[in-house]
């Protein structure tokens, strides 16, 4: 296995998308599982800390070490897709540093679709899995949670996981047990104390999964790390859809734009309930505000000039039902006040691709605008219920203007999830922004929401955690952390300070 410990080469892992910057003794680079069982258990003896590393796209700083060796999963990046899995649907049975574009390509070609659809296309799988990703067609396939059918994993001590869903469940005690392959080959089984916080019902993306008859693949779903080592995994493949329909639509005011995605977001719904494939059932719905627009008119002429916001979404169908999906879609837009001659529509992959480049663009721009500034993002990534998202959205405008600060909100409408895009100008409109996101995740939290969504917690938003779970909580999630890992090597100052580990 190859180990670097020279500060050039090192450099790269200890920082992410966040910016977020720690420091490391070396980085490690295994070929495959063995080499990772082998690594760990010198660790374990040792002590060391290790943080896995996967493509570094996270934004809460998971993957940046604090000390110790990084475990970079590059290299057990291979994969097959199984045309009809061990079961009776299809599956990718894929190493943990595949990257999601290359599965997405690859089962493109066999006719099928990974649904889960994090617009970080470099990212690894196994981070992924790790955060519990998920994007746009969250809101008709779910999260990445959604789609593991299996997940190999090696714990702190080098002890090997193989688990299948719906293999292993919690009893209504939250008692779990696990059977443990030990380096020896000896098996044993590891009986495991679950936490009793509950989580909200909403996408939710913070601290560990846990609810009475479990699974256990559940558990190290969304761990960032912190419980073992994610090797491998099996994922569902779908067939691919016959046709997608996609539009992007342009409304002059985000209220509009807001009541039309209600609206269709009901109707997709229901139609799905009843299983009526004639009828609308968007698979995702992305929100951009005016300020997203304005951010990209110069690039795309194309937007009317009196837009102040748009919904991109997408309808899967069959040829047969196209012109009938596009008739109703039609109806809903000009009865929330959208210009029927304005907005952009494709069925083709090509065209698909073009309004998701658009819609990527937004986050590009914001990241152009911060380097001009000399300043990092303060980006949301909680989401609260259905029943105050609109106030939610009032509040945030209301606060953004009385502060004086700049902001774009987009994101996953259907899901009441938006990424609102504090932009400072200045170190100090940055520690303004930072007051406001607290401020604004209190109010998340007083609707019943969640302090992240799909973003993971890492180690920028401990505290949000526990804001969200309350120190007991926290214990508990410490507790569980030490029966798997009782010398705390993994992913050290993720997810909680290590001072609950001391406890
Ligand atoms: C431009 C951009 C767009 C994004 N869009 C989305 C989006 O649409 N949806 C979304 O959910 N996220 C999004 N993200 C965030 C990020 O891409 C995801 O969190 C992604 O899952 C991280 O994968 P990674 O391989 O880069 O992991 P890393 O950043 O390397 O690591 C993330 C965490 O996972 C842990 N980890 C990584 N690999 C393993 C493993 N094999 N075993 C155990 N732990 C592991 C790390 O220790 C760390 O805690 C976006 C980020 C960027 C920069």
């Amino acid at each position: 296995m190859q180990r670097l410990t020279q500060p050039s080469e090192i450099d790269p892992f200890l920082t992410d998308a966040s910016n977020f910057r720690g420091h490391a003794e070396g980085v490690a680079f295994p070929e495959n599982e063995k080499e990772i069982v082998e690594f760990l258990q010198e660790c374990h003896a040792h002590k060391t800390s290790v943080t896995v590393s996967g493509c570094g796209t996270g934004l809460t700083g998971g993957r940046v070490p604090a000390g110790g060796w990084v475990l970079a999963m590059h290299r057990l990046n291979k994969f097959e897709i199984r045309p009809r899995g061990t079961g009776a649907f299809a599956s990718a049975f894929a190493g943990a540093g595949t990257a999601l574009k290359d599965l997405q390509a690859a089962a493109f070609q066999a006719g099928l679709l990974y649904p889960s659809d994090p617009t970080s296309l470099l990212s690894f799988l196994g981070g992924n899995v790790a955060t519990n990703a998920s994007g746009s067609h969250a809101f008709k396939y779910g999260v990445t949670r959604d789609h593991v059918r299996r997940l190999r994993m090696v714990l702190a001590n080098g002890d090997l996981l193989d688990l299948w869903r719906g293999q292993f469940l919690a009893s209504a005690g939250r008692r779990l047990e696990l059977p443990v392959v030990k380096p020896s080959g000896a098996q044993e089984i590891l009986k495991l104390r679950l936490p009793d916080y509950s989580m909200p019902p909403i996408k939710h993306s913070a601290g560990y999964f846990v609810k009475p008859g479990m699974d256990a693949v559940d558990l190290f779903i969304g761990s960032e790390g912190t419980l073992g080592v994610v090797t491998a995994m099996e994922l569902n493949l779908i067939p691919l859809p016959q046709v997608i329909l996609s539009f992007v639509v342009f409304f002059s005011s985000e209220e509009e734009a807001w009541n039309f995605a209600a609206d269709a977001k009901k109707q997709s719904h229901a139609n799905r309930l009843s299983r009526n494939d004639a009828r609308m059932q968007a698979r995702s719905f992305e929100y951009m505000d005016g300020a997203s627009l304005d951010l990209v008119r110069a690039q795309y002429p194309s937007i009317p000039a009196d837009s102040r916001a748009a919904i991109y979404l997408e309808q899967e169908c069959q040829t047969e039902t196209q012109d009938m999906l596009l008739d109703q879609w039609s109806c809903l837009m000009e009865k929330h006040g959208a210009s029927l001659e304005d907005f952009w529509f494709g069925d083709t992959p090509e065209e698909e691709l073009k309004f998701r480049a658009f819609r990527h663009e937004i986050p590009l721009k914001v990241k152009a605008f911060l380097k001009t500034h000399n300043q990092t993002k303060v980006g949301t990534d909680y989401a609260v219920p259905d029943a105050h998202f609109h106030e939610m959205l009032w509040y945030e405008k209301k606060r953004v203007k009385e502060l004086g600060l700049y902001s774009v909100s987009f994101g996953h409408m259907a899901d009441c999830h938006l990424h609102l895009n504090i932009l400072p100008r200045s170190p100090e409109e940055h520690a303004k922004a930072w007051t406001l996101y607290e401020e604004l995740v209190d109010k998340a939290l007083a609707y019943g929401g969640t302090v992240a969504a799909e973003h993971g917690v890492g180690k920028l938003k401990t505290a949000f955690l526990e804001k969200m779970f309350g120190a007991k909580a926290i214990h508990e999630m410490a507790e569980l952390k030490k029966q798997l890992d009782p010398a705390g090597i993994l992913g050290r100052g993720t997810l909680f300070d290590e001072n609950f580990l001391n406890e």
